[in-house]
């Protein structure tokens, strides 16, 4: 492992982005003059402060954005679909800022933040082609005579709440498809990544959102603020991506109103390689699946189980590249993995491994947190993983890879599927066949066959079981925001 020196250049001025709340098309301080801290993970220093909303604040963003949804549903679809065009096109000029912005909130490293951009701005390519194929159907019913009519009309304000792992993508993956549906919004960024959900903001407008459709509030109480929304008679939709603590308890808030619920949660996802797979690909697939973002993705590869005949190759090939990644402020070019969120988070990663360690795991690279300012943990890889270790078991979300053996394809299914979670797979095999019957019983959501990337705006992204409910991207995530009108008629 290499740890990179920090330089002092940087083309963000923190200072040039707005930190108050977007509500009305304008930017306002919060009722109660109260500011959260934005804290850069690489150095523990203090990047910014940003408003912190009121449940006052958050109604009146409901206001806002209940003012404004009649007349941008009534906009042509293809008006909206030029707007969402626009914020592709200006999200892309700006690429190289709003990535370096993103390493500086987040910590990632740059070259994933780079990445997140392009991901992000596709979505609202995507649903701009989306917005002018919102298509009803009509049929004959069964009994002859009667016709049945499907219109697709937008469900209404919604509501977005979305985590810090992925600032930007995660906030487009809703805001694109609510947009495009005909649906005003408001926002709720995590509190650690503001600042990128208020450069979108700014990028909104600039391609010509109507105020009032897009509202951005951020709070260091979002319990009592999005409860408050969600008792709101005039919110019809919430589309939350975040842990799946934090969806159960939303889904019971959103069950006194009756609101339509878009629920992308947590993930554990299994990563299984067989015997016959490609093992030099198998381990780039390990290296993208558990290393994008550092480890902090919902898809990022929790559980490696590998065939016997292979497992100590594979081992040593993987611990050989995380031994090799530079580590170090995510906005420097040379970084390959930036610092952990937070302490928090970094804490609970250093928790799992010692838990691990402690049930007799042994660390092939890796084990500790790095010693140096910033929430760095070291690229870690362990063998010999108890059944019973806690990161087998939960979301580890961070650099560390626990290896498990396995013989069989009936073994390595049942242990994948022992999880309350199901929201993605990696599989790799080179018998095709196999491939597919394996990833047919996977119980997710998702599978990735010889792949260690499944995100793509054009495709159906999300999960099973407690991973969620609903699906971002594709025509499937439009639909997620619209409801069926059904209009009995004869002619
Ligand atoms: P989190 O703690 O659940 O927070 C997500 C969002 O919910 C943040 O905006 C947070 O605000 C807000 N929040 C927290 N408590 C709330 C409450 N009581 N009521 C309403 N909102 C509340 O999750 P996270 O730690 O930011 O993100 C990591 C999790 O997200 C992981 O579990 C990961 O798997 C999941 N995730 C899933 C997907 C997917 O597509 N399935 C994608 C990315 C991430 P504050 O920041 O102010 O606390």
């Amino acid at each position: 492992m290499n740890v990179v020196t920090p330089i002092a250049s940087r083309t963000v001025d923190v200072s040039t982005i707005p930190t108050d709340l977007f509500i009305a098309g304008a930017w306002r301080a919060s009722a109660s003059g109260q500011r959260i801290e934005v804290i850069n993970p690489s150095t523990e220093e203090l990047l910014a402060t940003i408003a912190d909303a009121s449940v006052e604040d958050g109604l009146a963003a409901v206001d806002a954005a209940a003012a404004a949804a009649r007349g941008w549903a009534a906009t042509a679809p293809r008006q909206r679909a030029q707007i969402l065009l626009r914020a592709f096109e200006l999200m892309i000029e700006k690429a190289d800022w709003l990535a370096e912005l993103i390493s500086l909130e987040n910590g990632k490293a740059l070259a994933d933040a780079m990445g997140e951009v392009k991901y992000a701005a596709e979505f609202f390519r995507w649903y701009a082609e989306e917005a002018v194929r919102i298509q009803g159907d009509i049929s004959m019913a069964p009994g002859g005579g009667n016709r049945i009519l499907v219109q697709y009309q937008p469900v209404g304000v919604s509501v977005l709440v979305t985590p810090w792992n992925f600032p930007a993508a995660m906030a487009t993956r809703k805001i694109a498809p609510a947009l495009a549906a005909g649906c005003s919004c408001i926002l709720k960024p995590a509190s650690e990544t503001p600042l990128t959900a208020f450069a979108l903001v700014e990028i909104l407008c600039a391609a010509g959102v109507p105020a009032g459709v897009v509202n951005v509030v951020t709070t260091s109480q979002p319990g009592p603020l999005i409860s408050a929304m969600l008792h709101d008679s005039r919110v019809r939709k919430l589309s939350f991506t975040g842990s799946t603590a934090v969806g159960r308890l939303l889904l019971r808030e959103a069950s006194d109103c009756v609101i339509n619920c878009s629920m992308e949660l947590g993930g554990n996802a299994p990563f299984l390689v067989f015997d016959d797979a490609d093992l030099d690909a198998a381990v780039d697939g390990a290296m993208i699946a558990k290393m994008r973002n550092g480890g902090e993705a919902c898809t990022a590869a929790n559980r490696f189980y590998i065939q016997r005949g292979i497992f100590h190759a594979f081992a040593h090939k993987l611990a050989a590249k995380m031994a090799a990644m530079q580590l170090g402020d995510g906005w420097l070019a040379s970084t390959a993995c930036g610092p952990l969120v937070n302490e928090k988070s970094r804490d609970k990663v250093a928790a799992f491994v010692d838990d691990a360690m402690a049930r007799g795991a042994k660390a092939l690279t890796g084990g500790k947190p790095l010693d140096r300012k910033g929430y760095f943990y070291e690229p870690t890889v362990l063998i010999d993983v108890a059944p019973d270790s806690k990161l087998l078991h939960d979301e580890i979300f961070g650099p560390v890879a626990a290896l498990v053996p396995f013989d069989s394809e009936d073994d390595v299914i049942e242990l994948s599927n022992a999880s309350e979670y199901g929201l993605v797979c990696y599989v790799y095999t080179r018998d095709l066949a196999k491939g597919l019957r394996v990833s047919e019983r996977l119980d997710s959501g998702m599978v990735a066959l010889n792949r260690g990337l499944v995100s793509d705006p054009a495709a159906p992204f999300g999960g099973t079981k407690q991973s969620g409910i609903g699906r971002e991207g594709a025509h499937h995530g439009l639909l997620e925001f619209t409801e069926a009108k059904y209009i009995a008629t004869n002619w």
